[in-house]
């Protein structure tokens, strides 16, 4: 296992029998594991849930008397040793799939990304992007593949939401504590904390490095709150996503260039570069540097960092791209392109951008150049991309542009419901894990009952709807919201009723109003006698995009309307825990973004690997993973250039496929022991075609063979 610490923080004192609780605390391997989450829960359920999943703050909490009474439990330490067991075997296990597969190979591969999200307990992720990225790490540890991460510890995390009565996003601040948190602060041999510098306008800037371990893979966090930077720069890593440009330039530096020097200080030399997104693509500057200050001279030295460089854009439309005027690149970077052997000239060539309106640095073009190895997210986003970026290539045709793709997946032990996981076991085979990328396995889908498949189904939509139900009376008991707030909030919801679940950020493209925008329709639909369906919608917007914050309010403002009976729900602050309880207990899954300008998505993934059905525009993923059987398609693959024709195209699409397909086919189309045989065929189907093509276990081993090990064996290396 690769880790950078010696000792674990000690904040528990544990009874010696259990005392290992404390370790597995601090590895996240728990988070993916239910035998090790139903530990902590059995231990104290009620402060399981008032800690939010933190065993952390959990372990320091629990009363003592209760963690003595459980370690002279027999039933709880026969479940607790069985737990360890598999912890160690799984942290000490020599035959995992890399080492099985390439036991020659040697190196270690770097994973950069801007945000991560690994657990609700820790919001330093935004959104898919950082979802991603998460999955991505515990799929590396799953298979074994010698990977570290680098990303920011944002002291204020990602923002809470609360909606207010008219509908207006409000951002509460957060304020993450490391003691509190599965975090380990690295030292230095002397005891000091351990910190890298990086250069910024007039000064040099002190960065922290902490470490969260994940399975087998550690991922390293930037921190600049070290006591010496001024205040200002002690909050550069504060918040994600600043639309500041001094404040995003100085954290890209701080990302792409202390994060090289953050694993060259932990003895890490990376044979592969990987970044996700271009956000860090300043690391490949800081590698031409090291290069050339060994003598080396620029244009050889970019070859070696480009050969060793993976690049994966995320970004379909030109206008998200993250780029930044020159005349700030020339503030921030004046002094480097003397190092790099360069002139001004040169160094802005490395990703200039034309704009009708001038020039800009545009951070994806960097990528693309110092990357030999590129990718988008989707087979349509590849091609969008190659088009996007066919004039960085002007000699090649569109097709040939080299950028190719790899759809993205989704971690299935981190998003499957248990349930279900114990339903796989038994009509699987209880290997089923080992395989889940093999089409055949998921052929014996088809032997799961009915009978059984509904309980699980129904216990699932049960599940969420209590759980909504209970926040929505938190909200009502502690926050005094307005009553109408509490129905919005869900408590009219009805556990069989079919539930349609629209959750992610709040961004226009994806157009969360679409299944609003002839309400007459949709309400007659809602309520229909023996028929009701349900929508149950959730996402935050950036706190500066006023667009995506005006979205939820007219979402809002629909669904305080006493007309749809309370079967409009919105639900505040879509995190990880929330989504998990969306994806595994709703019905349908509904995605409505503008085509082409959704990359890939992975929420639908997560709800398909547990039979919720999509009901989804086909772009992204969605392209690729629907076959007619498997849910159900909004529009078609038409390009259209007028928006609006587009928009009142997919919504007539929308509401018919509802009204004419997927009502009846939940409702009406019933086999005499009451059970919805053709509805649950199409779930078998979605999971069989689903999981195993749209799992992280499919896509990490295609980065391993199409990237990494390309980049790995290739003689001229940089490290
Ligand atoms: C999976 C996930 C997303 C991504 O959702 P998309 O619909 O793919 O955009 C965003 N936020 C959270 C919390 C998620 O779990």
């Amino acid at each position: 296992m690769l880790s950078f610490f010696t000792d674990l923080p000690n904040h528990f004192s544990l009874p010696r029998r259990i005392n290992r609780l404390g370790e597995l605390a601090y590895n996240l391997w728990w988070t993916w594991h239910p035998r090790a989450q139903r530990l902590f829960r059995h231990i104290d359920d009620s402060l399981w849930e008032e800690t939010y999943h933190n065993p952390v703050r959990f372990l320091k909490q629990v009363p003592r008397a209760r963690l003595n009474a459980v370690a002279a439990d027999k039933h709880f330490l026969s479940r607790y040793d069985a737990v360890m067991h598999a912890y160690d075997r799984y942290l000490n296990a020599a035959d995992t799939w890399f080492r099985r597969e390439y036991p020659d190979v040697q190196g270690t591969i770097a994973y950069f990304s801007t945000e991560f999200g690994l657990h609700e307990t820790l919001p330093i992720y935004a959104g898919g992007l950082g979802v991603l990225s998460g999955d991505h790490l515990k799929e590396s540890s799953d298979l074994g593949l010698p990977l570290v991460a680098v990303g920011f510890f944002y002291t204020h995390g990602y923002f809470t939401q609360r909606i207010s009565d008219d509908g207006w996003q409000e951002a509460l601040p957060v304020n993450l504590r490391y003691d509190d948190l599965p975090i380990i602060p690295l030292y230095d041999a002397d005891g000091k904390p351990l910190t890298v510098s990086v250069e910024l306008p007039g000064r040099e800037v002190q960065v922290r490095l902490w470490t969260i371990q994940v399975g087998r893979v550690p991922l390293v966090l930037l921190d600049s709150d070290v006591e010496g930077n001024s205040a200002d720069d002690r909050a550069l890593t504060a918040r994600l996503y600043s639309s500041e440009l001094d404040l995003r330039i100085s954290q890209e530096i701080i990302l792409g260039i202390g994060g090289v020097r953050a694993l060259r200080k932990l003895g890490c030399a990376p044979r592969v570069w990987h970044m996700n997104e271009g956000h860090s693509a300043f690391m490949t500057l800081e590698r031409i540097r090291e290069l050339v200050a060994q003598g080396v001279p620029f244009e050889e030295a970019a070859e070696q960092v480009a050969r060793s460089s993976v690049f994966t854009t995320h970004t379909p439309v030109p206008a998200g791209n993250d780029e930044f005027p020159t005349w700030l690149v020339e503030r921030y970077f004046a002094r480097l392109w003397p190092e790099l052997g360069l002139t001004r000239e040169q160094f802005l060539e490395l990703a200039r951008r034309e704009h009708p309106w001038g020039e800009t640095f545009s951070m994806p073009i960097l990528a693309l150049r110092l990357a030999e190895y590129r990718n988008g997210v989707s087979e349509l986003h590849g091609r969008v991309a190659r088009k996007m970026w066919h004039f960085l290539w002007p000699d090649r045709k569109e097709d040939d542009v080299p950028i190719t793709h790899i759809t993205n997946g989704v971690h299935v032990d981190t998003w499957l419901a248990r349930r279900l996981g114990l339903l796989f076991d038994r009509y699987l085979g209880a290997d089923w894990r080992e395989h889940m990328d093999d089409p055949e396995i998921w052929e014996q889908v088809d032997r799961i009952p009915d009978g059984e498949l509904w309980a699980v189904r129904r216990h699932l939509k049960r599940k969420l709807v209590a759980y909504l139900r209970e926040r929505a009376r938190k909200m009502w008991l502690e926050l005094r919201v307005h009553p109408v707030q509490v129905v919005a909030a869900g408590v009219l919801l009805d556990p069989y009723a079919l539930t349609i679940g629209f959750a992610r950020r709040f961004a226009t493209y994806k157009r969360a109003n679409l299944v609003l925008s002839d309400f007459g329709r949709l309400l007659s639909l809602l309520n229909r006698p023996n028929m009701p369906v349900q929508i149950i919608f959730a996402g935050k917007a950036h706190p500066a995009d006023e667009p995506g914050k005006r979205l939820i309010q007219e979402v809002y403002r629909k669904v305080k309307l006493a007309e749809n009976g309370g079967r409009l729900v919105f639900v505040e602050d879509y995190d990880m825990n929330l989504a998990r309880y969306l994806v595994q207990g709703v019905d349908v899954w509904l995605n409505t973004p503008r085509r082409p300008n959704e990359a890939s998505g992975t929420s639908g993934m997560k709800a398909a690997i547990n039979g919720v059905l999509n009901f989804s525009v086909l772009d992204g993923w969605w392209r690729e993973g629907y076959n007619g059987r498997n849910g159900w398609a909004i529009g078609d693959e038409t390009d259209y250039d007028d928006p609006a024709a587009q928009d009142a195209a997919d919504a007539e699409s929308l509401y018919a496929v509802l009204e004419n397909e997927i009502i009846p086919l939940y409702y009406k189309r019933r086999s005499t022991d009451g059970l919805p045989a053709e509805w649950l065929e199409r779930v078998r189907e979605s999971i069989r075609t689903i999981t195993p093509q749209f799992s992280t276990r499919r896509m990490v081993k295609e980065y391993v063979k199409t990237m990494y090990l390309p980049a790995m064996r290739h003689p001229n290396r940089n490290s």
